[in-house]
């Protein structure tokens, strides 16, 4: 899944759980620096390196941005397996619940409306693969 964020609609998360507060990205290993596979190409390398900065500068307000609005955020590489990658998502996903309903009313559309995100009616997702 794509879904646009709502401060920058030019931004999109992979998968959102409303109900969770829980935002996924899978960020791919070349155009968000990855440590293990993010290597700058030799032609026109000033040009990729600034890019890539200016990539994890923007990741890193995305993630500023979210959080400040209540959201928990999770970030992959994409070279992580997908089988690591929905175990974590699984386990955070079951805790933010947890927490999250021991808190709050037992109201379906409880917190739907908090917040920002105009994410509430999608549905909730399984990670592309
Ligand atoms: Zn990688």
């Amino acid at each position: 899944m794509d879904v646009p964020l709502d401060f920058d609609r030019r931004r999109r998360a992979d998968i959102v759980f409303p109900r969770a507060r829980l935002v996924v990205f899978v960020d791919g290993c070349f155009w968000h620096g990855c440590p293990e596979h993010y290597t700058i190409p030799a032609a026109h390398a000033e040009f990729w390196a600034d890019k890539r900065t200016r990539n994890l500068n923007r990741d890193a307000d995305t993630t500023a941005r979210l959080e400040a609005d209540g959201w928990h955020v999770m970030r992959f590489w994409e070279h992580q397996s997908p089988s690591e990658v929905t175990d974590l998502i699984a386990e955070a996903y079951g805790r933010l619940r947890a927490s999250r309903s021991s808190v709050e009313k037992p109201s379906p559309r409880s917190h739907d409306s908090a917040g920002s995100l105009a994410m509430a009616d999608l549905k909730e997702g399984s990670p592309r693969r």
